[in-house]
Order: structure tokens, then C-alpha cells, then sequence
């Protein structure tokens, strides 16, 4: 079989954020398979590519598909934005390959990483991952808000950063709201909070609040929301957005 599948990250928007590697395994698939916008991330698809543009949500059908198509013998690239392995495409050709032909385990498959959101729109504050953090997506498509709930929980009590995922979508306004009346009742209300809207694009847009004021309505789908820690802070300066950091030592934590 000379067919390959890499499931390439596309990073957060901007081309510049694409890695060179992911970049080559785009220009070697001869099939692209993704998510319409994703595919517009590429800068350039020869003539002689055939793009397969799908649905965002039918996931895992796209994911069988590009494996049928590297079984017959086609250099498929999988396109997802940001980090493929973060909430994206690349689990889910695991998951159909775990359920699917047994000739599928034997492809060649490569997973390319990208620039995930969370770190792009940590980039653009400052340094609100310095110390220990975890993410969260607050989709309940895949999951149930009763274990949504139950890790924000923890991840409060633990006082991780707190960097969470898909806050909204067209479907579901709520999710936010709720996520923060909850982590109100957890943490304290001057909690740094941070809601980067098209983070890694000419169209970012930096919220810095705090948890009492943050405004569900200000984010959408395309919002990464960063909860910070006891210790994440914010250094001022006279005419300038102040920069977020959370220290690396607990030391500094106050
Ligand atoms: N694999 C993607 C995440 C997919 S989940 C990655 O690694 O980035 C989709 C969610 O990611 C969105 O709802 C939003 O919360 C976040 N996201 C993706 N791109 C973003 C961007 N440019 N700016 C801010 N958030 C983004």
C-alpha cells in the first residue's frame, strides 16, 4: 500500500502559524479532507488536489472516509484547525479506526501538531500558562454537562488555569453562562479572566476582566475563555493593555 493519512494542525488562522512540516503534508496529499474554513487556512492547493470540503460536525464519517481513501492507495491529508489531537480530528481517526476494517491498522498514519487556540491566545495577553493548567471543552455534544460540572469542580479546587474550549456555538448559548456561575461560586470574583476572540489572526480581540464581570454574551464559537489561578495577575502599564502572567512558583502566589 503506497497510501498515507496525516492529520495535519492547522494552527489558530494565520498562515505564518502553520509548522513546515504540517505545511509539506499538505502539498504532498493528493486529497484534503476538512472542515470548510480549515481548508482556507491552506495558502496554496495545486491543480491537481481534489478537496473533500464536509460539515463540521460528521466527524467521524470524514475520518472513515479519509482512511477508505488511504486504503485505496491516496496521500489524504486530514485538515484541523489548531492542534489536531486538541479537541479535534485526530481522535476521531483513532476512534474509527479502533471501530473499523482491520486493514486500517496497518496505514501509514501521522499526526502533524499545530499551534492549538489555547496558546495562541495565551501568547497575545502575555504568559497565563505559566504554571500548572488544564482545558476543558464545554461542548455537551460528545459528553454530559453533569461531567462538564464535575471537572470544572475539580479544576477550581485544584486552582489550575483553567483554559476552556468551545464556550458557545449557534446551538448552545448557555454553556458559558453556567460554566461561570458555577466557577463564581468556587473561585474568588477578582479571578483574572481572559476571552481572546480569533486568537493567531489580524481580527484578535484581547477581553481582559475578571471572573465577577466577564460577560457570557461576549463569547461565541470562536472564543478560547482563560480562567486564571489565585496567583494570575495582571502588571500595568500607563496607556497600554496590562500584561497577564501567572508566575511559575507558588511562591508567588499570594
Ligand atoms: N483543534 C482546535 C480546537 C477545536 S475546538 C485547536 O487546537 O485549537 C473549537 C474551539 O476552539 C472553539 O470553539 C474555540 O473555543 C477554540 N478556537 C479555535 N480557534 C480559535 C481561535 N483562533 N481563537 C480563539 N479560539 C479558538
Amino acid at each position: 500500500m503506497s497510501g498515507w493519512l496525516t492529520i495535519a494542525g492547522v494552527g489558530p488562522g494565520d498562515a505564518d502559524l502553520i509548522t513546515p512540516a504540517a505545511s509539506r503534508a499538505l502539498s504532498e496529499a493528493t486529497d484534503l479532507i476538512g472542515y470548510g474554513p480549515y481548508l482556507d487556512r491552506i495558502p496554496e492547493i495545486g491543480p491537481k488536489q481534489t478537496v473533500h470540503a464536509s460539515d463540521n460536525r460528521v466527524e467521524l464519517d470524514r475520518a472513515r472516509h479519509a482512511l477508505a481513501l488511504a486504503a485505496a492507495g491516496r496521500k489524504v491529508a486530514v485538515v484541523s484547525g489548531g492542534d489536531p489531537g486538541v479537541f479535534a480530528m485526530a481522535a476521531a481517526v483513532f476512534e474509527a479506526v479502533d471501530k473499523g476494517e482491520p486493514e486500517w491498522r496497518d496505514l501509514d498514519i501521522r499526526i502533524e501538531p499545530g499551534v492549538t487556540a489555547m496558546l495562541a491566545a495565551a501568547a497575545s495577553a502575555g504568559a497565563p500558562l505559566g504554571g500548572d493548567f488544564c482545558a476543558i471543552s464545554l461542548s455537551d455534544n460528545l459528553k454530559s454537562w453533569a461531567t462538564i460540572e464535575r471537572r470544572l469542580k475539580a479544576a477550581a479546587e485544584a486552582d489550575f488555569v483553567i483554559a476552556l474550549y468551545n464556550p458557545a456555538s449557534r446551538a448552545r448559548a448557555h454553556q458559558i453562562e453556567k460554566a461561570f456561575a458555577l466557577l463564581r461560586t468556587l473561585k474568588g470574583s477578582e479571578t483574572v479572566t481572559l476571552l481572546v476572540r480569533a486568537a493567531g489572526t489580524a481580527e484578535a480581540k484581547v477581553t481582559i476582566t475578571t471572573l465577577g464581570e466577564a460577560a457570557p454574551q461576549a463569547a461565541d464559537m470562536r472564543t478560547l475563555i482563560i480562567v486564571g489561578s489565585r496567583s494570575t495577575r495582571l502588571i500595568h502599564r500607563p496607556g497600554r493593555t496590562p500584561w497577564v502572567y501567572t508566575p511559575r512558583s507558588e511562591e508567588e502566589a499570594t
